[in-house]
């Protein structure tokens, strides 16, 4: 439990969160019109009469958002809906040209499902998610061109969107990060959304509430609309929560509003007082037949699933040997977890995620590189594992080698045998080196020899570096100690 308490004059209070979170779908075209849902076309490029609302334009589903929505809802876990409605949702704007939004009520696509979240003290929580339902984007206001207009974009107007409603689970803010993060790094390896907040093919609105500790009433909540960033949520979720707290112990009452969040200053403020359900006059799209699926439809998707995040956790810990924590940093995003068991595939697991999370990642963040523009190989990376669990080089050669796959790209054990640096395990060889060691430095042994145990790292740091570092350490450690007595 990270439960948020805010300590009151009167009480204690806890934070009551739920979350509406609009995913732009990945798709080619529209969700109803065959226009492209390409981002950076120029202003009003890809409008089709549907997008721009003209009288008699009929809207066609296309069947990619509802694959993509159906299996963003197997990857929460939640029930897929054979049978569900479009709605038109009434309201006048200017981004939206048609007068209304087709959207989907009273019958969503997805029912209910759950989200596991993994928290900073180690404990896990689940999420539960009330149902997802597909829609379409409205076009973009212009408001900074001239102080007189607004000027429209209408290529947003009509992409596909899959809302994501969750229940009112969250009881702090970081609880909402931590989902946020989970959500999108889900989407991701579903390649139904690519989860860009800043772009805003993700939004958030998060509705808040406070309560006396211990009560279990729900009392009227503000909705945050639209915050652009995992950060800037909690932020408003913390400030909001506080600020009914101080209105309530004041003697205030909250009433049902929707609110903005201005990041300059990390406060909400006042927009308009909610509107309600009924405000819309929601009715079936007449337009549009209700969408009834075959089950062979929704087995062919699931029978697509890529595996996910928590399953490949999971298999980490299991098959691979890996710790949760490093199993839980190596799936965060597809790309890292195919890249590692790339490498790791032949060879010993735990000692490639070491490398990776260690002088790898170190690596990729120095040059400011992703992993797809590394210099070293997964092939490479576990090449170069082996190469010391099969005690061809020592641990402190293999971090030069490293090196100079960063610098070169090239395959560690081309690196090895071009510049020899084999390990020494002839036990001739290294003892030779000892005697040497041993015959030049009589004081030292005198003083080992009357106790002195700890010059022993002295020997094998000098040994070692007589070897250039190649003699095999627990060889160097072992004969020392056989001629030292
Ligand atoms: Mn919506």
């Amino acid at each position: 439990m990270t439960a948020m308490i805010l300590k009151g004059k009167t009480c204690d209070w806890e934070l009551i969160c739920g979350l509406e979170i609009h995913c732009q779908i990945i798709s080619k075209s529209k969700i109803f019109s065959g226009a492209s849902t390409h981002y950076g076309s120029d202003v009003n490029e890809n409008v089709s009469f549907v997008d721009a609302g003209m009288p008699g334009m009929l809207p066609t589903l296309n069947e990619e958002c509802v694959r993509q929505a159906i299996k963003t809802g197997i990857g929460l876990n939640a029930k897929v809906n054979k049978h569900s409605v479009f709605s038109r949702k009434n309201y006048f704007y200017a981004d939206l040209p048609q007068g209304y939004q087709i959207t989907q009520f009273e019958y969503p696509l997805i029912g209910e499902g759950f989200v596991k979240i993994n928290l900073e003290d180690g404990s896990n929580k689940s999420i539960g998610i009330e149902r997802i339902h597909i829609e379409q984007d409205t076009g973009k206001s212009i408001h900074d061109i001239s102080p007189t207009k607004t000027f429209l974009d209408f290529n947003r107007a009509g992409v596909g969107l899959m809302e994501i409603v969750t229940k009112p689970d969250f009881r702090s803010s970081e609880e909402v990060g931590a989902f946020l993060r989970k959500l999108r790094t889900i989407v991701r390896y579903l390649g139904t959304c690519d989860g860009n907040m800043d772009e805003g093919s993700m939004r958030c609105d998060a509705s808040v509430s406070v309560r006396p500790v211990g009560s279990s009433e729900l009392r009227p909540r503000a909705e945050i609309k639209n915050v652009n960033s995992v950060k800037f949520v909690m932020q408003a979720i913390e400030f909001e929560a506080k600020r009914q707290v101080d209105i309530y112990e004041n003697g205030g009452e909250i009433e049902q509003q929707t609110r903005l969040f201005d990041q300059t200053i990390g406060e909400t403020r006042f927009m308009r007082s909610k509107e309600f359900a009924h405000d819309y006059r929601y009715f079936p799209d007449p337009d549009l037949l209700p969408l009834d699926l075959e089950d062979e439809f929704i087995e062919k998707i699931k029978n697509e699933m890529v595996e996910l995040p928590d399953v490949k956790q999971e298999r980490f810990v299991e098959e691979m040997g890996l710790t949760p924590y490093d199993a839980s940093v190596l799936t965060e995003d597809r790309e890292t977890a195919e890249w590692f068991e790339k490498a790791a595939r032949g060879h010993d697991a735990k000692k490639v995620a070491n490398w990776m999370m260690g002088d790898f990642f170190a690596l990729l963040n120095e040059k400011k590189i992703s992993l797809a523009e590394s210099p070293i190989t997964p092939d490479n990376l576990g090449k170069l594992v082996e190469l010391v669990t099969s005690n061809v080089i020592n641990g402190k050669t293999a971090k030069d080698v490293f090196a100079i796959m960063a610098e070169t790209g090239d395959n560690p054990e081309k690196i090895v045998e071009e510049r020899g640096l084999k390990q020494v395990t002839d036990t001739g060889a290294i003892e030779k080196i000892i005697d040497e060691i041993i015959g030049s430095n009589p004081d030292n042994v005198t003083a080992y020899k009357g106790g002195k145990v700890n010059l022993m790292g002295w020997f094998v740091g000098q040994v070692m570096k007589a070897s250039q570092g190649k003699a095999n350490p627990a060889m160097v450690n072992k004969l020392l100690k056989d001629k030292l007595g």
